[in-house]
């Protein structure tokens, strides 16, 4: 991934910082629209994942649609270029502000998370005299077999729709006059690489088409939301998510009538990837049991490993780019921040050849969720981005 000429560029720059090479990302998002459109399959990226606006760019270039889960990103991604056509607003919590914003933005759907905010986008329509697209986001009760922090299909979770609820919501689609129903939405969770997962949705989406059929509902678009997972051990010799087999479940065991569409929400697996966040040693710390190797970056520029302890290689790169380095003992080290919070933690027991202050350190796969989180607490500089040509 990292060559002598972008480690001497990294040694050159200020540090921490997000770099993206924007080949991972160009190859990332070929073999996406390759894989999705061999089925006719359309997709859209979740903008929550990454809103770098090179990443943005990048991917509204592709012609993908956005999926938003604010009124800001319906915003941006229509200032992005992306066709409004093609923008879809997700979100347990739409405010008023918010869904006025996405009405007169003549967004192409609402992803709806509740009865009664099905009659409340039917008021904010009837108002300006619109008529509002939305889909039924169905609570699949579908185990995503991921970290519990990013399940969300399960019964009783706040994300979408029970079944048991759906009798009330085919009632009040009825009355309200000013919503146009286009179709069924999930999302299961995130960072799902177990493809059996995908055709137990499939599954239940079968079903819960047949149900909204029955009660008079033609389906015009079957969303399946995202959380296709990336390899966070192996960034480098899995590079690139698999698409291929993603798509593949859908395209086997979905039941798609003549005329429907089938839209997916990726987020993670389009970007992940892409970019790795490049931090410095800032102090080695040797204690009696343990070592401390300190770096200038921390929650504040990467939140995962401690908002949901997720897991991120870690290098360093001025001991050489993705070896171990085998003649050199290795040593555990605790990756950690600089900032006032214990749980400022990248990783414990990371296994690192001898590390010393100024070494260059990656933290890899931190396209997703990455960026997009940081924040300046402690007053911290706004982390900086860096490209490969
Ligand atoms: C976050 C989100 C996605 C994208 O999830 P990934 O795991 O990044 O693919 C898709 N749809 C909805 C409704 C979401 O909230």
């Amino acid at each position: 991934m990292f060559n002598n000429n972008t480690i001497q560029r990294f040694n050159e720059t200020e540090t921490p910082f997000y770099y993206y090479d924007m080949d991972v990302l160009r190859n990332t998002l070929d073999a996406c629209r390759d894989a999705s459109s061999k089925y006719g399959f359309h997709v859209h990226y979740a903008m929550k994942a990454n809103f770098n606006p090179q990443v943005v760019k990048t991917i509204q270039s592709y012609g993908f649609g956005a999926d938003c889960v604010s009124g800001n990103e319906v915003k941006a991604a229509i200032a992005h270029g992306f066709d409004k056509c093609k923008v879809v607003f997700a979100g347990v919590g739409k405010s008023d502000k918010e869904i006025n914003l996405a009405l007169d933005a003549n967004i192409f759907c609402f992803n709806v998370e509740s009865v009664q905010e099905l009659e409340i986008i039917n008021d904010l329509a009837a108002a300006k005299g619109k008529t509002a697209g939305i889909a039924i986001r169905i609570n699949p009760n579908v185990d995503a077999h991921t970290h519990h922090f990013i399940t969300t299909g399960l019964d009783e979770n706040k994300f979408g729709i029970n079944t048991w609820q759906l009798n009330d919501v085919a009632e009040t689609l009825r009355k309200c006059a000013n919503l146009k129903f286009l179709g069924i939405h999930f999302h299961i969770g995130s960072q799902i690489t177990d493809m059996e997962v995908y055709r137990s949705l499939c599954i239940r989406i079968n079903e819960m088409q047949d149900w909204f059929e029955d009660h008079g509902f033609a389906i015009k678009i079957l969303n399946t939301g995202g959380g296709l997972g990336v390899d966070y051990y192996n960034p480098d010799t899995n590079g690139i998510a698999n698409f291929e087999s993603y798509f593949e479940v859908f395209s086997k065991f979905l039941r798609v009538k003549p005329g429907q569409e089938v839209h997916f929400e990726l987020g993670r697996a389009m970007v992940a990837q892409s970019a790795s966040l490049i931090a410095r040693v800032l102090y080695v710390k040797n204690g009696q049991k343990k070592n401390f190797l300190i770096l200038d970056a921390g929650m504040t520029e990467l939140m995962r490993p401690m908002l949901y302890q997720a897991y991120h290689s870690i290098e360093n790169l001025t001991k050489g780019s993705g070896i171990r380095d085998q003649d050199k003992s290795e040593i555990k080290y605790d990756v950690v921040g600089p900032i006032c919070e214990s749980t400022d933690c990248f990783r414990k027991d990371v296994e690192l050849p001898q590390s010393h202050r100024g070494d260059l350190i990656a933290i890899r796969t931190a396209g997703a969720y990455g960026e997009v989180m940081a924040s300046n607490y402690n007053l911290r500089d706004q982390v900086l981005s860096v490209y490969s040509g």
